[in-house]
């Protein structure tokens, strides 16, 4: 098997032995890889003994499974290009970086190349790293994310019966059904939440205020947890305000 190069960014890290590490990279070409990193917290003068850190982006070099896609390829280089320091000296920052590695990783099929969704992480990253809120930057990463897989919510019209949404008015959202509900088809789900008209205008236009950002996290973050079948991380973010 050839090596292969690529950028790429930390969004999962196992200690796997004494020596090795087990990490999932979002590369710009190759999209998600997991990759053991043999030797790489050994105790040696080389750059990166102390193993190679969540969150840091860098150069890597690897070599993909003989036994097929799914398995384990082996990294054979790292160059960290970027620690992202900001990110670590302030624990929202950080929740929010670990939050979008988080359902990058659930989300993103593995060996899927979407370079514009590599460098919106990378513009989160540096987003969060140069002390901005991170409520923003996550907004904008969760948009991006869920059009990259193909599962943006339709927020134009009632998803049930093709009814247009009216512009300028609350409305019923399913996370199940991808979308708006109206009032006439929502007995039909069970899992509607109710958006109001400045959120869903800033979900449709990508403008954010202060007073809507919350609301709309909260709802993407609905949305991204019924997709990936589980409560995700945001929680964290939230609570230690
Ligand atoms: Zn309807």
């Amino acid at each position: 098997m050839p090596a292969v190069k690529d950028q790429a960014i930390v969004l999962r890290r196992l200690d796997y032995s004494e020596t090795s590490q087990v990490l999932v990279f979002l590369t710009r070409d190759h999209g998600l890889q997991r990759l053991i990193g043999k030797g790489i917290k050994r105790g040696t003068k080389k750059q990166y003994a102390i193993g190679i850190d969540l969150l840091e982006s860098g150069h890597l070099v690897f070599v993909k499974s003989t036994q097929g896609e799914g398995r384990l390829g082996t990294l054979t280089e790292w160059r960290q290009t970027q620690s992202h320091l900001g990110l670590r000296d302030n624990l929202q920052r950080w929740y929010a970086g670990q939050y979008a590695a988080e359902i990058t990783t659930a989300m993103v099929e593995e060996a899927d190349a979407h370079p514009d969704l590599f460098d919106a992480l990378m513009e989160l990253l540096a987003f969060l790293a140069a002390g901005n809120d991170p409520q923003e930057g996550l907004v904008r990463y969760q948009c991006a994310l869920l059009r990259t897989v193909g599962l943006w919510p339709d927020l134009t019209r009632c998803v049930a019966c093709d009814r247009p949404a009216p512009e300028g008015r609350a409305a019923y959202f399913s996370a199940q059904q991808g979308g708006l509900i109206c009032r006439n088809c929502q007995q039909m789900s069970t899992e509607i939440r109710k958006v109001s008209a400045a959120v869903l205008t800033g979900l449709r236009e990508g403008k954010w205020e202060q007073i809507t950002i919350q609301s709309a996290l909260n709802l993407l973050d609905f949305m991204i947890s019924h997709i990936i079948g589980r409560p995700t991380s945001l929680s964290k973010l939230s609570l230690e305000g």
